[in-house]
């Protein structure tokens, strides 16, 4: 587990418990997005009573404090993945639809939109979909 996600999860003053770090440790392994339901079919091994809602309710926790994001993908499935950025700024990610690697995206090319068809824009998110090196 990473100084930064120790540093984001102190931030919202969330304790760094053993069930946290082996999901994120989970994450640094796989490098790639995976499923809640992934995460708790290995996190069984090790803790046999955690429950589903448990790991569903971390997962949106480190989401809230910039640890993982929410992933789209091909059918209804959610998906998570680490945010590799560290800095804050404004960024999006781009997905590998094979393998489910997940990188940062830094540039933006909707930098400035003040106003859309009389919409005042307050944010706006974007994944963009690749095919990773190793992949091709
Ligand atoms: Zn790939
Ligand atoms: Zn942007």
């Amino acid at each position: 587990m990473n100084v930064e996600c120790i540093q984001k999860l102190r931030k919202g003053h969330f304790k760094i418990t053993p069930k946290r770090r082996a999901i994120l440790e989970l994450f640094d392994k796989k490098d790639k997005c995976l499923s809640p339901e992934i995460i708790w079919t290995h996190l069984k091994k090790t803790f046999k009573q955690s429950g589903f809602p448990s790991v569903y309710r971390n997962l949106e926790i480190f989401v809230k404090q910039g640890i993982l994001f929410r992933v789209e993908r091909q059918g209804r499935k959610r998906y998570y993945a680490l945010c590799h950025d560290h800095s804050g700024h404004h960024h999006h990610h781009i997905i590998c639809v094979e393998c489910g690697k997940a990188d940062v995206f830094p540039e933006c090319s909707f930098p400035d939109i003040k106003s859309v068809k009389g919409y005042k824009i307050l944010n706006h998110s974007m994944q963009i979909n690749g095919i990773c090196k190793d992949c091709q």
